[in-house]
């Protein structure tokens, strides 16, 4: 093809351009990015092994995997378009008409919401049961149709904590999988587990920086193959440009995760101790009745805490979020600026009001996202209101 390069008219040479040659061994430090959605095929090589087509891999990509399957120790990781879309692909990809599910009802409302309201059109059953009624896991179980418990530790907006290891060996004694959304407790804890899929959504602590939409699954290559499959066919593609700022962002993941928590525990203990809040979730304090089996699972004990500021404060939640100068009322959490929501008004609106009141959320709980200001300021703004 090059020879006829001096033959072509400027149509054909300016889509079909020069090659930079790179020399072996003058790698680039950084991986690029390969914006590109298809591949030429190499005859000498099987095609099964080769990039063919973004939709189905891209090196980008692959490279933000790898490293995803590596600090969370699984075998294999699928990389997709968002936490949502890892979720609704790994119910889809594993269950079928006449299965079950068994979940709790603290768990990200999106995900709740698809169990209940989706998954049913499909004549998939399931069961959602309250994290303080563990113990009734096992009855829950219909031997031969439940094929996956979904849960999370350290649970949205209420910071609950499960105890993994011992879903996991009930699962195991019914040959039951298991899969944990691990976002508020980040990439690199819960890993000594033997979960068979750990989901993350990586618009929160591993990208971090606020800027894009993503989500993982890691677990066993043979699952993870069934689930890249389905992820295929759902199209649920990341693009590699969004991979790279990913990837980028993980570099900076544990600077970034145990500075967050640091100061989400100051954070934390001067919330506890003022009079104006009347209950302060966050599993590093002492009183939280997670606390100790927090500590048993997990280093670090996250950026996120809820409270609930008294009535005489403001008029509502919302209110109180507006209010605030420094840290920002919005959604998501694990960027580096603090963000701060009312956790009745979104993470809720499904949940009955018994199921509320027990879960602790009411007109006046918020969810705080600690980013990586300066601790300080950060009560600075919450003092401002609170007095
Ligand atoms: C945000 C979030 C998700 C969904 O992730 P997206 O990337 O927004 O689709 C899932 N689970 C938890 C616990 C979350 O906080």
């Amino acid at each position: 093809m090059e020879q006829d390069r001096k033959n072509w008219q400027i149509n054909t040479q300016l889509n079909h351009p020069k090659k930079v040659e790179i020399l072996d061994g003058n790698r680039p430090l950084i991986q690029p990015i390969y914006l590109s959605a298809k591949f030429t095929l190499s005859e000498d090589h099987s095609y099964m092994d080769q990039f063919l087509y973004s939709r189905l891999s891209n090196p980008t990509t692959r490279q933000l995997e790898m490293s995803l399957a590596e600090i969370q120790k699984k075998e294999d990781c699928i990389v997709m378009s968002s936490g949502m879309a890892a979720l609704s692909g790994t119910f889809l990809g594993l269950l079928k008409a006449g299965d079950h599910i068994i979940t709790f009802r603290e768990i990200y409302k999106p995900a709740r919401t698809f169990i209940k309201d989706v998954l049913t059109r499909y004549q998939i059953e399931h069961t959602i049961l309250a994290l303080k009624d563990l113990s009734m896991l096992e009855s829950a179980i219909r031997d031969g149709k439940t094929k996956l418990i979904h849960f999370e530790s350290l649970t949205n907006p209420n910071l609950e904590i499960a105890d993994v290891e011992y879903i996991i060996k009930v699962a195991r004694r019914h040959g039951v999988l298991v899969s944990m959304d691990g976002t508020f407790a980040g990439l690199h804890q819960h890993t000594q587990f033997d979960v068979d899929l750990m989901i993350h959504s990586l618009t929160k602590f591993g990208n971090g920086h606020g800027d894009v939409i993503a989500g993982s699954i890691a677990g066993k290559k043979s699952l993870i193959q069934e689930l890249r499959q389905m992820g295929v066919y759902l199209g649920a593609t990341i693009d590699a440009h969004t991979s790279y700022l990913i990837e980028r962002g993980l570099k900076t993941y544990m600077l970034r995760f145990e500075r967050q928590t640091s100061s989400a525990q100051k954070v934390a203990e001067f919330l506890q101790t003022h009079k104006k809040v009347k209950i302060t979730r966050y599993p590093g304090l002492s009183q939280h009745p997670g606390h100790e089996l927090a500590k048993k699972q997990m280093k670090d004990m996250g950026a996120v805490v809820s409270f609930e500021i008294d009535p005489s404060i403001c008029k509502d939640a919302a209110e109180f979020c507006h209010k605030l100068s420094l840290i920002q009322f919005s959604v998501s959490l694990g960027s580096t600026e603090s963000i701060i929501c009312p956790t009745e008004l979104f993470f809720a609106a499904d949940l009955g009001s018994s199921d509320k009141s027990e879960m602790g959320i009411n007109p006046y709980t918020v969810r705080l996202s600690v980013g990586l200001e300066d601790p300080e300021d950060i009560i600075k703004d919450l003092r401002s209101l609170l007095g």
